[in-house]
């Protein structure tokens, strides 16, 4: 008798626990490393993506700079429909670079988070997988500058470093693909708070689609072009959304950002985006913010 009780109380236990599982998405931020205040920005993804009430969220930590453990750093990833990176540093072990190209090549979800995408230069196939890329000894052996001119994206092979913003100022996001499925209801164009406007971005681009751009203006030291700001990759059966936005915990309080940082992620778990456009999500000429 106790031992069907026992039994009993298991089986209702599993069937309780058992939607809520179903029903979110296991999600693993990964920091430790970034030229960025990762400290105070991870915990403002984790709330993000949990908000959304689509995400369980673990964070994984890399350890600091230089440190001979880092070669035994390597997420379980194939546990997770998502993986965002807030990290910009060393370079991971050999085992830990297969792994994630296995998990992404397989169908995986991945977020690229503002200076992630200044991370790894010379890990080819990261390289590929983040689309385009920054800093860090990046140039035109990277693959080309993507801008978007005359209605379409145009891949510009001249010489010349990668990566660049001036100082941070509010900047008018524009869509360039309204049908993709995190872009569906947003506004054609729509005001960034204050953040940096990441510029002269090149990488070898493939499978690529430009999302969103902003106009790089040569009054803040930009470029002069359109410059993509939210991005989708497909690597290998795997998909990358790919976002500069969001500098720090402030910009990071901008409802255009927010709320394409938790579609594009929904996207990149499942390849569907079920979340509404709220009502807060801002026009061209005023910021929307949130605490
Ligand atoms: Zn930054």
């Amino acid at each position: 008798m106790k031992n069907t009780i026992a039994r009993l109380s298991c089986l209702a236990f599993s069937i309780a626990a058992l939607p809520t599982f179903a029903a979110k998405v296991p999600a693993l931020i990964i920091d430790g490393q970034n030229n960025h205040d990762w400290k105070a920005t991870t915990p403002v993804l984790q709330r993000l993506l949990e908000d959304t009430g689509l995400f369980t969220v673990e964070v994984a930590t890399a350890p600091p700079a230089k440190d001979a453990k880092l070669a035994d750093f390597q997420p379980d990833f194939a546990k997770y429909g998502v993986i965002v990176m807030n990290y910009n540093g060393d370079m991971w072990s050999a085992a830990t670079q297969r792994a994630l190209e296995g998990y992404m090549k397989g169908g995986g979800g991945m977020v690229i988070f503002h200076a992630a995408d200044n991370s790894f230069t010379p890990w080819q196939a990261y390289n590929e997988m983040i689309g385009v890329g920054g800093w860090y000894g990046r140039n035109e052996q990277s693959g080309p500058y993507v801008r978007w001119r005359d209605g379409r994206q145009v891949l510009d092979f001249k010489p010349g470093p990668a990566g660049h913003h001036g100082p941070q100022h509010e900047f008018v996001v524009e869509t360039r693909t309204p049908g993709h499925p995190i872009m569906q209801g947003l506004p054609a164009k729509w005001l960034q708070a204050k953040d940096e406007l990441y510029d002269f971005m090149r990488g070898p681009a493939t499978n690529l689609t430009v999302l969103a751009t902003a106009y790089a203006d040569t009054k803040f030291q930009g470029s002069g072009e359109h410059e993509p700001q939210l991005l989708v990759i497909r690597y290998g059966q795997g998909r990358v959304f790919h976002t500069m936005l969001g500098h720090g915990p402030d910009a990071m309080k901008s409802v255009g950002f927010i709320v394409t940082l938790q579609r594009g992620t929904e996207w990149a778990a499942t390849g569907k985006v079920t979340q509404k456009v709220p009502a807060d999500f801002p026009g061209p000429d005023k910021v929307s913010l949130r605490n």
